[in-house]
């Protein structure tokens, strides 16, 4: 099973399909507006249609419809389920020069927003600006991103890979415990700084038999495209994951609600290990109990 289809089972099973539709801005175009050394500063100049040749004239209205920079905007959460695995997979094509980092920074941005890293400036303290975005800050968090997966799979994979993850401790439950508390340290508080819990009011799905109205949810909100991410990797770490030795995979919600393996081979690949550790523990017990003649 591939890892978007991981992601996508993960957040079914996390989440309902209503409270998906948090929305996120994209721009056709960037500007250089600040260059130093290390970093390159970029933003997504608002092209105002009556910007020229139109003098004092003054418009309101919603500021998207007004901006011919800006492409649409789409829902993270629901279109590009695993656009966590997207982001951190960049590290593997780093190509480590400020330039070819330059253009892989551009690429994404333009296809699925910046990561909203700056604030907002005046509308509000919570809000985060949709139009900046930082060549520093944008590979530091590629980079974080590459070491959430690696952890998560070093804690979930087989034991060769946790014991060759570097994780400190002398036992693999020592490593694993390591592993898990550094993921969930790196996933919590970006949770807790990028995302809200949220009322959604499903008002518009109104039930026709009985006419009721007052429908509402509990589900999560983000500031952020990066705390958008981090959701669906915290989705991926909490859902049901399969118990064959060595398997992460998620069960999806076709399985029965006491299934414990993700497929028939997990189910009996789990079998056969529990088989053999209760056939050694079985021998064990009778060393110990044997006569001492
Ligand atoms: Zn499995």
């Amino acid at each position: 099973m591939t890892e978007r289809e991981n992601f996508i089972r993960a957040r079914d099973n996390e989440t309902d399909d209503r409270y998906l539709g948090t929305r996120w801005v994209r721009f056709h175009h960037f500007d250089a507006v600040e260059k130093t050394e290390n970093n390159v500063r970029v933003e997504a100049r608002k092209h105002d249609p009556l910007a020229d040749g139109t003098k004092g004239r003054s418009y309101s209205g919603e500021w998207l419809f007004v901006d011919y920079n800006a492409t649409d905007e789409y829902a993270p959460l629901r279109d590009e389920p695993d656009l966590f695995v997207k982001f951190a997979s960049l590290a593997d094509n780093d190509p480590g020069t400020t330039d070819g980092r330059y253009d892989i920074m551009l690429e994404w941005i333009k296809k699925y927003g910046v990561l909203g890293l700056y604030p907002a400036g005046n509308f509000g303290p919570d809000l985060r600006s949709e139009r900046e975005e930082s060549l520093f800050l944008f590979w530091h968090e590629v980079g974080r991103a590459a070491r959430c997966m690696a952890l998560y799979k070093a804690a979930t994979g087989p034991p060769g890979l946790l014991q060759r993850s570097g994780a400190p401790g002398k036992t693999l439950a020592e490593k694993r415990k390591w592993a898990e508390t550094t993921l969930f340290d790196e996933v919590g508080s970006t949770l807790r700084r990028e995302c809200f819990p949220k009322l959604f009011d499903l008002y518009s799905q109104v039930r026709e038999d009985s006419g009721e109205t007052t429908d509402v949810g509990l589900g999560w909100g983000f500031r952020s495209l990066l705390g958008a991410m981090y959701l669906q990797m915290a989705w991926r770490i909490t859902s049901r994951r399969c118990a064959a030795p060595g398997c992460n995979n998620i069960i999806g919600l076709d399985k029965r609600s006491d299934a414990e393996t993700c497929h028939r081979n997990c189910k009996e690949r789990r079998r056969y290990h529990r088989n053999k550790e209760a056939a050694k523990l079985s021998a064990t017990s009778h060393e110990a109990t044997a006569p001492l003649n």
